[in-house]
C-alpha cells in the first residue's frame, strides 16, 4: 500500500529538495501534503512549482491538523518550536515522524523522547548515507587508535545555518566519546580563544566554520606523535540527506513504536 508521506517546512532548503525526492522515488511513497508556516506568503500555491518540479496538485497549507488525516509519516525539517509542536499533534493521530531538524534543547529533547514511546519516530542529526557509514568508521578508529591520539572534530556550513556545532559534529563527538568510554558533556571543548593551556588528551574539540554555500564538511582527526588519521565527509547537495530521509520514512511505515535512527534504517546496528 502507499505511504502518504507529509512535508513540514515544505518551502525551506531542505523541503524543496525532499519533495523533489519523493517525485524522483520509484516505489509506493507518494507526497500527500505540504506545510509551512501560517503567515507565510506561499501558502496556496502548488507545492511541486515550489519546489521547481512542476504542478502536482498538493497545495501548501498553513497547519499540520489541516492535513494530519490524510498522511502515514510526516518529515519534518523545520526549527525545534515547530517539530516539537508537530511531534505532539502526530502522537494525537497516531502519525510516525522522521525528524531532521537539529538544535533541540534538553527539554524539547524529553518531549521527543515522551512521544517516541507512542509512535515510530525516526530522527538523526545527518540522514545521508555517506555520514552513517561514517560514524561507524569512527567507531572503528575510535576502539583502535584509543587514548593514543588526540581528537579534533571539524565542520563548515553554509552562512544560513543557525545552530553550531552541527548535530552532526556532535554526533560524531559522541560515536568516539562513546567507543572510549567518556563523557561528551566532559570532555567536549567548543572552540579555543586566548592562553588555552596546553591540550588534555581526554578532550574533543570542536571547530566551526561557517561561510558561503557549503552544505556540510565533516572531518574528525586522530592525531598521534608521528601520524594522523583523518575521516573525512563532503556532502555536495542536500539530495542525500532528502534521499536518506525518505527513505526512513518508506522504513518507519511498517516500524513499532519507538526511537530510531538512520544506523537501524540502513542496518548498520
Ligand atoms: P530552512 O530555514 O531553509 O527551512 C526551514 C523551513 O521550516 C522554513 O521554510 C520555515 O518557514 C519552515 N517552518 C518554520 N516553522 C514552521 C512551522 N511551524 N510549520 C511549518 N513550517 C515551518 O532550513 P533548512 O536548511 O531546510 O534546515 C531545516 C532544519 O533541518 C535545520 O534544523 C537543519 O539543521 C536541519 N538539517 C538536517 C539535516 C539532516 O540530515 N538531519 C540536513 C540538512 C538540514
Amino acid at each position: 500500500m502507499t505511504t502518504r508521506v507529509g512535508i513540514t517546512g515544505a518551502a525551506g532548503r531542505m523541503g524543496k529538495t525532499l519533495i523533489e525526492a519523493i517525485a524522483l522515488a520509484a516505489g509506493d511513497l507518494t507526497l500527500a501534503a505540504a506545510i509551512e508556516r501560517p503567515e507565510s506568503s506561499l501558502v496556496g500555491a502548488d507545492s511541486g512549482e515550489l519546489a521547481g518540479q512542476g504542478r502536482n496538485g498538493v497545495p501548501v497549507v498553513g497547519a499540520l491538523e489541516e492535513v494530519i488525516a490524510d498522511i502515514d509519516v510526516l518529515i519534518d525539517f523545520t526549527v525545534p518550536d515547530a517539530t516539537t509542536a508537530n511531534v505532539q499533534t502526530c502522537v494525537e493521530h497516531g502519525v510516525a515522524i522522521v525528524i531532521g531538524t537539529t538544535g533541540f534543547t534538553a527539554p524539547q529533547q524529553a518531549v521527543l523522547d515522551a512521544a517516541a514511546a507512542q509512535i515510530p519516530m525516526c530522527k538523526a542529526s545527518n540522514f545521508s548515507t555517506g555520514v552513517n557509514l561514517c560514524f561507524k568508521l569512527l567507531d572503528m578508529a575510535a576502539r583502535v587508535l584509543g587514548d593514543d591520539v588526540d581528537i579534533e572534530v571539524y565542520e563548515a556550513h553554509h552562512r544560513h545555518k543557525i545552530d553550531a556545532p552541527s548535530g552532526t559534529a556532535l554526533s560524531m563527538g559522541q560515536v568516539v566519546a562513546d567507543a572510549l568510554g567518556r563523557d561528551l558533556d566532559k570532555v567536549a571543548v567548543y572552540g579555543r580563544e586566548g592562553q588555552t593551556g596546553a591540550r588534555d588528551r581526554e578532550t574533543i574539540g570542536f571547530a566551526t566554520v561557517r561561510a558561503g554555500d557549503i552544505v556540510g564538511d565533516h572531518t574528525v582527526t586522530f592525531a598521534a606523535d608521528g601520524e594522523r588519521v583523518e575521516i573525512t565527509h563532503k556532502a555536495s547537495s542536500r539530495m542525500s540527506f532528502a534521499r536518506g530521509a525518505v527513505r526512513a520514512a518508506g522504513w518507519l511505515k511498517s516500524a513499532d513504536a519507538g526511537l530510531y535512527d538512520m544506523q537501524d534504517v540502513l542496518g548498520l546496528k
